[in-house]
């Protein structure tokens, strides 16, 4: 894949631990707006190729939502679950410290996969400058991500697909990919609106109950025994026939490149919000909008952890975030949604459009 055209990247860091055997990636991408801004996931196969479409993703992202941020990501390349805690905090603080003069600078950290509070709170302190990350804990003046930020947004997102499609939230039946700090909040806001969870997923296994999920026992249940999958009287189901599911809407929430060419015939929902980062392609996208289905872009709809990253860095409150996540989630996804009918595109193009226009009125760099 050739990285580079007329926005960036600007800059591809790789960073090596010897000691630790620590190896990190960032890219940033593009920083017309401000600071390159974006989580760092920690996984074993997080590579340049996916941290760059990561940050390119955070370029539309963070011009979408009207934030004073370029677009950025970060990697870490390992099984933080092979690590004991202590061992992974060395691993954040030695990439933190590896990334000095860069951050705050050009790049402002946030959490992603397998990143959490307590994560960025490691992150922060071998930097020095508090500034040099969001989603820190509240202890320390942060906004944790873990407050449901991001399943907030994508909550929002549904509601304004939804009356776009004149469907009413009750009764609506859905299914979840992935049960994780996005997908659980997903889960909660949408029953308390009336809709029926009939699907969940985590890294374990799937699991369907027609009849629909309590989502207050599946909390628990995850809680206590770590896994959806042990959710009682239900029908256990392969990961990947999660999103086959006879349901209205399906929210991916976790992993990328889930939907291939060869699921779009079989996927059955006729709104598909995208919770997770990448989970497919602009081809798949367009191939699902030609069998009906409309699907509310990654981009727009999970800006809610950014929008809250940004809310952390300008000091304001948690109930501000929680205002400001609806209002801009309510506002982008209406404008898309209208954009897209009115290009007659899929809603992925007009976003992309949008957020273009955002970053090349201020680009002294780009082509
Ligand atoms: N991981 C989140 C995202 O992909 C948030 C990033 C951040 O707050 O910097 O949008």
């Amino acid at each position: 894949m050739n990285l580079f055209d007329e926005y960036g990247p600007e800059r591809i860091v790789e960073v090596y631990h010897p000691g630790l055997g620590m190896r990190g990636i960032l890219v940033i991408d593009n920083t017309a707006l401000g600071p390159g801004k974006g989580g760092i996931r920690f996984t074993p196969s997080v590579d340049r190729e996916e941290v760059f479409r990561l940050a390119r993703t955070m370029t539309w992202k963070n011009a979408m939502a009207g934030l004073p941020f370029g677009g950025a990501k970060a990697g870490i390349i390992g099984d933080p679950k092979k690590l004991s805690a202590k061992e992974k905090d060395e691993w954040v603080s030695a990439f933190s410290k590896l990334l000095k003069g860069i951050v705050p600078q050009y790049y402002v950290a946030g959490p992603d996969i397998s990143m959490a509070e307590h994560d960025m709170e490691v992150f922060a302190r071998a930097n020095g400058d508090p500034q040099s990350c969001t989603g820190k804990p509240k202890s320390m003046g942060g906004l944790p991500h873990e407050l449901g930020s991001t399943g907030w947004g994508v909550y929002h997102a549904t509601l304004v697909a939804l009356k776009h499609l004149k469907k009413d939230v009750k009764g609506l039946a859905f299914a979840v990919e992935g049960y994780g700090n996005v997908g659980e909040f997903v889960c909660k806001f949408l029953t308390e609106a009336g809709a029926k969870l009939v699907a969940v997923s985590d890294s374990k296994g799937a699991i369907v109950v027609p009849s629909g999920i309590d989502a207050n026992l599946l909390f628990k249940v995850k809680k206590e025994k770590g896994s959806v999958v042990d959710y009682p009287n239900a029908r256990a189901i392969q990961s990947k026939e999660l999103i086959y599911q006879q349901v209205d809407l399906l929210v991916t929430a976790a992993i990328p490149d889930l939907i291939k060419k060869e699921d779009v015939p079989k996927i059955k929902a006729k709104l598909v919000v995208e919770g997770s980062n990448i989970p497919t392609s602009q081809e798949c996208e367009e191939l699902l909008a030609n069998r009906g289905v409309l699907v509310v872009p990654d981009f727009v709809a999970n800006a809610g952890g950014v929008i809250s990253s940004y809310v952390e860095y300008i000091g304001g409150s948690e109930k501000e975030m929680f205002e400001i996540v609806k209002d801009k989630i309510t506002k982008n996804t209406e404008l898309v949604l209208q954009r897209s009918e009115k290009d007659r595109v899929i809603p992925r193009v007009a976003a992309v459009k949008i957020a273009q226009e955002r970053v090349r009125e201020k680009c002294t760099t780009c082509k």
